[in-house]
């Protein structure tokens, strides 16, 4: 445990790793600590579904720039190989459809493409330990198993890990959907514990069938949501369905094979099995779920902490993390450094 560092990051997810990886990368003069209260991407950038997209859940924000561009770069410089295919990603809906749309699915009504737009998807399993290699190699601490307890919000900036101190110049929360009083986005932002599932791997004629064959991801512009894309396994993922939350602290003690967890996933299921007669008889071999942060306005948070200039507090990507969080965690490691405004969104 250090006694004092320049950087202080808090959370080991895709946020966290990519802003400590980027520091490094830019000033190896600095010294950088990444707290993470259980392990490297425990949170949701480990149990994510891998869809790479652009821009933000509220679409494009002034000043943002070209997220895909930005997230490739940040892999490139860092040397990460993440098996990041770009082909594009599919909306899908029910009323509006192209005339040329691949996928003809029932599921409350015809679900067909109605648009493609930018993305595709990476394993999300590489990206993350690629990050946390990264960090590593370039002389990041990553100290595992250390929960930030409290912050004293003071010069030099003070948490507190398992009873210790670390005086720290500046901080970083990357901390999602959890430790939401710590990151103050208990007011700004709302937790939610998200479903997915993934199939057996499918023969090529089923692929070809459902239409999925370009490995294009998918996910529905209107309700009831889904979305999903195909694993390199020839699995497939499907994700739908949140369960509520009263604290985020609920989601420690989620059962997902019983109650209304359960209740989901049989629905999931039972909806992806009447999509197409290919996936009739689908087996499904995965069951897993993960949190989400919701921001209020769905634009993410990348903001000074109200209780300090030197703090900074930057998540709640509403679902659409996999590349944000990666391009932002850079961005937030340039305005560490001074090289960079925060964005006025
Ligand atoms: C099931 C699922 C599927 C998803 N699918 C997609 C998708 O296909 N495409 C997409 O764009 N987005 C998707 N998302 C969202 C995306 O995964 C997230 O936006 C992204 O991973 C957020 O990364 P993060 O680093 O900000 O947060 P996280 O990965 O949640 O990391 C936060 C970390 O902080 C740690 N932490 C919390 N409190 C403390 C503390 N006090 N001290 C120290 N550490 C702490 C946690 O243990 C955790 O490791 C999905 C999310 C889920 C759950």
């Amino acid at each position: 445990m250090p006694q004092e560092v320049d950087f202080a990051i808090v959370g080991g997810g895709f946020t966290g790793l990519s802003a400590a990886a980027w520091l490094r990368h830019l000033d190896p003069q600095k010294s950088v600590a990444l707290f993470e209260a259980e392990s490297v991407g425990a949170g949701a950038s480990g149990r994510t579904g891998g869809m790479t997209l652009a821009e933000s859940a509220a679409g494009d924000l002034p000043g943002l720039g070209d997220v895909l561009n930005g997230f490739s770069k940040v892999l490139t410089d860092l040397d990460i190989d993440c098996d990041l295919s770009l082909p594009g990603a599919w909306e899908l809906g029910r009323d509006n459809a192209r005339a040329d749309s691949p996928v003809d699915w029932t599921d409350s009504g015809k679900l067909r493409v109605v648009d493609e737009v930018p993305g595709g998807s990476a394993d999300p399993g590489k990206l993350v330990s690629g990050l946390a290699r990264a960090a590593d190699r370039l002389g990041a601490l990553i100290l595992e198993n250390s929960r930030v307890e409290k912050i004293a919000f003071d010069d030099p900036l003070r948490p507190h890990i398992r009873g210790q101190e670390v005086r720290a110049r500046q901080v970083l929360l990357a901390t999602n959907a959890m430790s939401l009083e710590l990151s103050s986005l208990a007011n700004r932002a709302e937790p939610k514990f998200t479903l997915a599932v993934a199939t057996a791997p499918l023969a090529g004629v089923q692929i070809e069938n459902l239409g999925v064959a370009s490995r294009r991801s998918f996910y529905t512009v209107d309700l009831p949501y889904l979305w999903g894309r195909l694993l390199r396994t020839n699995g497939v993922i499907f994700g739908s369905g949140l369960v509520h939350l009263r604290h985020w602290s609920d989601m420690d003690v989620l059962d997902i094979s019983t109650g209304l967890p359960a209740e989901l996933f049989a629905s999931i299921e039972g909806r992806i099995r009447k999509l197409h007669p290919s996936l009739r008889s689908a087996q499904f071999t995965y069951r897993w779920g993960g949190p989400i942060l919701f921001a209020n306005d769905w634009r993410p948070v990348f903001a000074r902490h109200p209780k300090s200039p030197h703090a900074i507090v930057l998540g709640a990507y509403s679902g659409h993390g996999v590349t944000l969080s990666v391009y932002l965690g850079s961005w937030a490691a340039e305005v560490m450094l001074g090289r960079r405004d925060l964005p006025n969104w």
